[in-house]
């Protein structure tokens, strides 16, 4: 179905489309006369003076509603001028969204992004109170109540947490991408290579070698020094110990001093783990360590195409625990084929018998490339939006009353009933690499194969972005490219 969209000026496209889809999740937009379409929408601003008014209809088959509102601004200061006209564009068509469907479009009200408790750190930081925030949250931004508590929550359990002033730049959080893994999940749009047993990794890990090296002697000539460590993926864990012992003594020496509180190793694939890699990932240094079952239920283990049990999962926990880890995360998915409320409560159940530091419950979002999208679209899913829901809130209720907090949100695209990735935590135990890295006022270096980086400049807390090829050959080859560009840019946010 198709829905045609003209816009005056053509620029108020860009603020509200991710609303309309909400809206239309099933429609395509266009933005060219289409007498075919089944919705016509049409939106204009007229900017005078002091004074901004919005106009807009929409038309479909079985209504039509029209919208005019008038803001006067003369209160708005000249910098915050294009933030807040953004604002009011999202409202207004958030407004007429409303009022032609006859339904909330998203419990976020107008926000669209994938970090919503940064806007909350913002109204911390002007001195806003709760009481301030939550009217704004509910008023300007149509956020539902419940949304609202729950980001604020968020926001004030890890607002002490999150790396702000001066340390922000005097400290960096690292991230090493190893693109591998045993085999590619069904849900995943898979960020690098699969790995079978045999493969020759040399190439990609001395070029790992090599950016480290060359990211290490910027720290150290900018005088900064790495807080946290992420190792991610991928499955860092395909690795064999000897390549993790390598990895370990490079990070060892040129990346951790006294100054890095936090080194995680995602061993997202049980089937990976023995005890004497675990005890040597702990003797070199990790002291958290992601073991991501992402469900409990065996029959679902092989719809999702991973090669571990559910006995699996208990059995590397033991094993992390026999090794001294005293922080073990452990990634669940609520949206996966065939998932109810039975399974989503057993899971719950079994992961809350392992006592794991830090849960992290994702909503699935069904990402473009992967095996599901391709099988089964990628609207197949708003089916399955209320079990969902409920499969979320059960979770959240269960984890809750066993004194999880919840500690970090984000949010992606394409996710099902319009929810979150919750990470929750128990008090004392959260971690620093995720927050700091979705509140982006702290540098994060990403090193290897598909790494994002985010450069953030310490005058003005602009943010620039940089990723590395996740294809681990094309990584190997612009490896000196890639260096030579994050020194550039380290040396400029400095
Ligand atoms: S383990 Fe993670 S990165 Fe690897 S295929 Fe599965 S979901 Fe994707």
């Amino acid at each position: 179905m198709l829905i045609q969209t003209t816009f005056q000026p053509a620029q108020l496209y860009e603020a509200v489309h991710e609303l309309i889809r909400m809206a239309y999740p099933k429609h395509d937009l266009v933005r060219v006369e289409t007498p075919s379409a089944q919705v016509k929408l049409n939106m204009q601003m007229d900017l005078q003076d002091q004074r901004v008014t919005f106009s807009g209809w929409i038309i479909s088959k079985e209504k039509e509603t029209a919208r005019k509102e008038t803001y006067f601004l003369d209160e708005i200061e000249r910098d915050e001028l294009h933030r807040h006209l953004n604002r009011l564009t999202r409202r207004f068509a958030y407004d007429l969204l409303v009022e032609h469907t006859g339904h909330s479009i998203n419990s976020y009200g107008i926000l669209t992004g994938m970090r919503p408790v940064k806007l909350v750190h913002r109204m911390l930081e002007q001195g806003m109170s709760p009481i301030q925030i939550r009217e704004q949250l509910t008023s300007d931004f149509r956020m539902s109540p419940e949304k609202a508590e729950l980001i604020m929550e968020v926001a004030s359990n890890n607002y002490p947490f999150a790396v702000r002033g001066p340390q922000a730049y005097k400290t960096v959080g690292l991230y090493i991408g190893i693109p591998f893994c045993p085999s590619r999940c069904y849900y995943c749009s898979f960020p690098g290579a699969v790995y079978r047993a045999g493969d020759s990794l040399q190439s990609f890990l001395q070029a790992l070698e090599r950016e480290m090296e060359g990211i290490s002697q910027v720290l150290n000539d900018t005088g900064r020094s790495v807080q946290s460590i992420y190792i991610g993926g991928g499955t860092p864990t395909v690795l064999s110990e000897a390549e993790l012992d390598l990895l370990f003594s490079h990070l060892n020496r040129w990346f951790i001093s006294p100054a890095t509180l936090e080194i995680t190793v995602e061993a997202g694939r049980p089937d990976t783990l023995t005890p004497s890699k675990l005890r040597l990932l702990k003797d070199a240094g990790a002291n958290r360590i992601c073991i991501n079952p992402q469900t409990m239920n065996n029959e679902t283990l092989v719809k999702i195409g991973r090669a571990h049990d559910r006995e699996g999962v208990v059995r590397s926990v033991n094993w992390a625990r026999e090794a001294g880890f005293r922080q073990i995360n452990m990634d669940l998915i609520v949206g996966l084929p065939d998932e109810g409320r039975q399974e989503y409560q057993r899971t719950a159940e079994d992961i809350l018998a392992l006592a794991p530091e830090n849960i992290t419950v994702h909503t699935l979002a069904v990402k473009r490339g992967s095996p599901m999208a391709e099988q089964e679209g990628r609207e197949s899913v708003g089916d399955r939006v209320k079990t969902v829901q409920e499969g979320l809130i059960m979770m959240e209720t269960f984890f809750r009353a066993n004194n999880y907090k919840p500690y970090y949100l984000y949010r992606q695209k394409y996710m099902q009933a319009s929810m979150e990735n919750i990470g929750y935590s128990l008090p004392g135990h959260f971690c620093l690499y995720n927050i700091n890295m979705i509140e982006e006022k702290q540098t994060i270096i990403g090193i290897g194969g598909g790494a994002a980086s985010k450069f953030v400049n310490p005058r003005d807390g602009e943010l620039k972005s940089f990723y590395n090829p996740k294809n681990p050959a094309v990584y190997a080859e612009s490896v000196d490219r890639l260096i030579a560009a994050k020194v550039d840019k380290l040396k400029a946010v400095h």
